[in-house]
């Protein structure tokens, strides 16, 4: 039989000549500091963590994120002197308060669960220390708040303007996109739109490049647009060059309503979504849908479009007037479609001397 050198208890059991209660009394399992600094960016709640910026997991609830902040920078401050840590719990001590660009200090408790010793098996210390939450911008918001500009993406249409309706499918275009950046990283780095008056187009001015690239590649794919960078150096208040960039995004000379060639043949463009162009083929009524890479093919084509009136229908061929001078003429078909009959207003479409008849909807000359 032996004694515990601290509270005299007689046992069989020592640790380091104490009885396991005095053991665990007198054992750490870690040196926890006095106080950790966290600093955390006011405007989407990133922290720093070893000189970097942080996301946090749960970007939307300013506990979590301190509470993240302060146990990944506390754990690279902590001696730990457990042999196995199990576990390590943080709280907050009542009162706390955690507001934007508001220095704060509260004071919190680790409890650390671990082995010091085999036989004696896992217990928990508890640790007091104080946490200093201190605010500061990440570049990224700095640069939002700055109005600095790192990319500009520039929409345009080639070779004319974009109408009402394109500029609406764009804006919301960005508008979902930007949404959904800023739900997944808390912030959003558009610094602002700008119509341009000369061309007609929207320039997107982004805070950051990555962001810009982004929503440049989607409007690309949404609209077969063609997405060409270019570089220009912004001078240095910081000591390394900085580079701007400028992504032109260009819409395709035809839009929804043109009729263009394809293969020769001429086709009207009814869509132009999610990556794809939804044509019909004029000469047989055919509907087709072209990807990116059958885009390529379709040529522009001077072409006329008149009003005009179904008079009579025979076998393969249409009596037509026209309505601007009354002129009766004959169209062949090799396919009439239902919506051809007698009395309707249609669309004559005049391609290299050939004629071809569309439903008369889409707008009148
Ligand atoms: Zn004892
Ligand atoms: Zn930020």
């Amino acid at each position: 039989m032996r004694f515990c050198i601290i509270c005299g208890k007689p046992t069989d059991e020592l640790f380091n000549n104490m009885c396991k209660t005095c053991y665990i009394n007198n054992t750490e399992l870690a040196e926890v500091p006095d106080r950790v600094i966290i600093t955390l960016c006011p405007e989407c709640f990133s922290y720093m963590f070893r000189g970097r910026w942080i996301r946090p997991e749960d970007p939307n609830d300013l506990y979590h994120v301190v509470h993240e902040a302060t146990l990944r920078n506390l754990s690279t401050k902590i001696r730990y002197k457990a042999k196995v840590i199990k576990s390590m719990d943080l709280e907050f001590k009542r009162p706390y308060k955690i507001t934007p660009y508001k220095r704060g200090k509260f004071s919190a408790v680790l409890t650390v669960e671990g082995v010091a010793h085999p036989k004696v098996g896992y217990f928990k210390k508890v640790y007091g220390f104080n946490i200093e939450v201190q605010w500061r911008l990440c570049p990224t918001c700095f640069k939002v708040k700055a109005q600095v500009e790192e990319a500009i993406v520039q929409v345009r249409a080639s070779g004319r303007k974009l109408d009402e309706g394109e500029l609406l499918r764009i804006r919301n275009l960005v508008e979902n996109l930007l949404y959904k950046v800023y739900e997944e990283e808390g912030r959003s780095s558009l610094v602002k739109v700008e119509m341009d008056r000369h061309s007609g187009g929207l320039d997107f001015y982004f805070a950051s490049k990555r962001i810009a690239r982004y929503i440049a590649s989607n409007i690309q794919k949404e609209f077969l647009a063609s997405v060409k960078e270019s570089y220009s150096v912004i001078g240095g208040e910081m000591t390394k060059e900085r580079k701007k960039i400028t992504i032109s995004v260009r819409l395709p000379p035809f839009k929804v309503g043109s009729i263009v060639l394809y293969k020769g043949n001429p086709i009207l463009i009814k869509d132009i979504r999610d990556g794809r162009i939804y044509a019909m083929d004029l000469g047989t009524y055919k509907l087709m849908k072209l990807g990116f890479k059958e885009a390529r093919e379709i040529k522009e084509c001077e072409y006329k479009r008149e009003r005009a009136m179904v008079l009579s229908i025979l076998d393969n061929e249409v009596q037509v007037m026209k309505l601007s001078n009354y002129e009766v003429m004959e169209i062949p078909l090799r396919r009439r479609p239902l919506w051809i009959k007698e009395g309707e207003g249609i669309d004559i479409i005049t391609v290299d001397g050939k004629h071809y008849i569309i439903k008369g909807i889409l707008g009148s000359e």
